[in-house]
């Protein structure tokens, strides 16, 4: 039988010990039990083949907080696809940091700009950015990436279905030769392997399959109904269930907005997210969903990975 690992197996400080069991995490998810040792040892840069839900945000970020000390430059980046994604890997950073003196800055556009310049003048160890406000910040010689020791590309693939590869590739000219590369990505298509290919150099790929984190307590179920029948059965569920705090995953933006759209009508606080709404009412309706002011979230699959809710009662499948 395979050893049993705890957090205190992979050669991580007290202190960051001590900011895990604060956060609850009880045991390393397979990532983080095969990543955390390796990024540690920092001898190889590191691909990650893992998923959201996986937990390889704190898969990179518990070692390079270990690893870095504050200091007057930059020491580490971290590219994500959305202000979203961003915010997430920033205020993980920030939970797990314990007591430690680093400082995070999230920068993304649509933010006060002025705000970050002042921040990154004071001094910044870990910048969390999407490439075009890291780009516009590094031509304005705000942002210095000379001194990194980490480069991480965090959803790598997704990142080149928002972004453009020449972006991501500008913002790797900025940083030195000797700072280690750790990409994680769900997928390795073609482009993703050109990118290894021209800026990681000796590589360790390190692949795991989605394993929910959270899954002991979850029952499936599923209801055979009449389409012309389905949503009143989704209420007549609504109606039995107390306590509900629901995500509904639809097909297609239209059918997320009509269905957030019914829900209200009659009555329950339900709201809509999918790519077409703007980014500033995104971050409005999912900060009302954590604070449970929206007891509903109508989701296209796409918007999953910006939900980092715990304790949901119910996620449903509506097509
Ligand atoms: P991620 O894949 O990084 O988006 O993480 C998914 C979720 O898992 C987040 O809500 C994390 O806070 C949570 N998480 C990460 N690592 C652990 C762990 N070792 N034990 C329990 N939850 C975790």
């Amino acid at each position: 039988m395979e050893k049993e690992l705890y957090f205190k197996d992979l050669g991580l400080s007290e202190s960051i010990l001590t900011a895990i069991g604060k956060k609850g995490y009880e045991k390393p998810s397979p990532i983080q039990a095969l990543c955390i040792p390796r990024l540690l040892e920092g001898t190889k840069d590191v691909i990650g083949q893992a998923q959201t839900g996986t937990g390889k945000t704190a898969a990179f970020s518990l070692p390079i907080i270990d690893k870095i000390e504050c200091s007057k430059n930059v020491q580490a980046i971290v590219l994500a696809p959305t202000r979203e994604l961003v915010i997430q890997v920033a205020e993980e950073i920030n939970s797990l940091k314990g007591k430690k003196k680093l400082r995070v800055l999230p920068i993304y556009g649509g933010s006060n700009i002025v705000h970050q310049m002042k921040k990154l003048k004071e001094g910044i160890d870990i910048v969390v950015g999407t490439p075009g406000r890291v780009i516009d910040l590094l031509n304005r010689k705000n942002l210095v990436l000379s001194d990194i020791q980490y480069f991480i590309l965090d959803e790598a693939d997704e990142m080149l279905n928002v972004w453009f590869k020449e972006e991501i590739e500008e913002i790797l000219e900025y940083s030195p030769v000797n700072k280690k590369v750790f990409l994680f990505s769900a997928t390795m298509p073609p482009f993703i392997m050109g990118l290894v290919k021209k800026y990681l150099k000796d590589y360790e790929l390190i692949a795991v399959k989605k394993e929910n984190l959270t899954n002991d307590n979850i029952t499936q179920q599923f209801y055979e109904v009449p389409r012309g029948h389905k949503f009143d059965v989704l209420c007549r569920i609504l109606d039995i269930s107390p306590d509900f705090y629901w995500i509904i995953f639809c097909r297609t933006k239209a059918e997320t907005d009509e269905v957030a759209s019914k829900l209200s009508q009659r009555s329950y606080l339900a709201e809509a997210i999918h790519w077409d709404i703007e980014q500033a009412m995104r971050e409005k309706v999912l900060a009302r969903f954590k604070t449970k002011a929206v007891k509903i979230l109508v989701a296209t699959d796409v918007a999953a990975r910006w939900i980092d809710v715990n304790d949901l009662s119910h996620v449903v499948n509506f097509e």
